[in-house]
């Protein structure tokens, strides 16, 4: 894999452009081939694949993705950013370039790519937006079969977490709801420009058939939803709002065979799903 950026040429591109990283897009670029190929190599994609990057930024994984990928989707919300980065694929990729096709969006706001259809999620992703930007494409592309992102660690730690924990919640059940998740390693601050002050994570994730159990995800996501806005509450007092009464929790529980005294940062997402089919039964 060559045509890499290192730190002279994160510089350079940046300066040519005007651009100064802002915090509040997030942009933290990596200016590390190594990590490039660690990323990558996490990912682990076949020639078959079609990537999904989320915020290219200035084409430091693109141009790794480019190396092994059929194609890559970059969805990019910096109009200045997504306009340069064709060119620099072209320049340091040149017999590859043209599998690339930029998308000057918001990834939140994406509800359809073109052809081919995106089969693994790989992304350096924007912090402040990182789970909402997964959990809305995982629900809005169902091509997604996996994907490799990195995120802030404490967030990486959270979608990763199993039951009983105390970092278990919302991004972790939802996630599992989708697939499996695990930690794919632990990223430092100084193979980022700018210089973030947290460490980084990468999460990997397999999709698993959809949906579960055969209860519409919107269902699943309510009782997650309702159960942990009050999580240090018992799920007969926390669902009672959800299911019309504390009553009405209760035997639900019942039904799923979920102690009401229990709390949902106990549960796995099977007794999630469980819990929404009861009630729906
Ligand atoms: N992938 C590049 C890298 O590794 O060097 C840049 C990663 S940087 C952490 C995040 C990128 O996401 C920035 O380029 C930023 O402009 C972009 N971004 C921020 N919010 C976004 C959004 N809602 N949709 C798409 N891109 C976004």
């Amino acid at each position: 894999m060559d045509g890499l950026l290192g730190p002279a040429e994160i510089r350079e591109l940046a300066a040519g452009l005007g651009v100064s990283p802002t915090k509040k897009l997030g942009q933290n670029f990596v200016h590390d081939p190594n990590t490039v190929r660690r990323i990558v190599a996490a990912a682990g994609l076949g020639p078959d694949d079609v990537a999904l990057e989320v915020g290219p930024g200035l084409g430091s994984l693109t141009l790794g993705l480019l190396g092994v990928a059929r194609h890559v989707h970059a969805v990019e919300i910096d109009p200045v950013l997504a306009a340069r980065l064709p060119q620099t694929a072209a320049e340091r990729l040149p017999g590859r370039a043209d599998r690339l096709t930029v998308h000057l969006q918001d990834a939140l706001k994406v509800t359809t790519l073109p052809d081919p259809a995106p089969t693994a999620l790989v992304a350096n992703l924007p912090y402040n937006v990182a789970v909402p930007v997964v959990l809305h494409l995982l629900a809005t592309l169902p091509s997604l079969r996996s994907g490799l992102v990195m995120v802030q660690k404490e967030v990486a730690d959270r979608l990763v977490a199993g039951p009983g924990s105390k970092i278990y919640g919302v991004p972790s059940v939802k996630l599992a709801w989708y697939g499996t998740a695990r930690a794919a390693g632990k990223v430092p601050p100084n193979v980022f420009w700018p210089v973030p002050n947290v460490d980084s994570g990468l999460v990997a994730f397999t999709r698993r058939e959809q949906p579960r159990g055969g209860v519409p995800r919107e269902k699943v996501f309510a009782v997650v939803d309702a159960a942990f806005a009050q999580r240090r509450k018992t799920l007969r007092a926390a669902l009672a709002g959800w299911a019309g009464g504390p009553d009405r929790a209760e035997k639900a529980l019942a039904a799923a065979g979920v102690d009401p005294r229990a709390r949902g940062e106990q549960l796995d997402v099977e007794s999630f799903i469980a819990i929404a089919a009861a009630a729906g039964s």
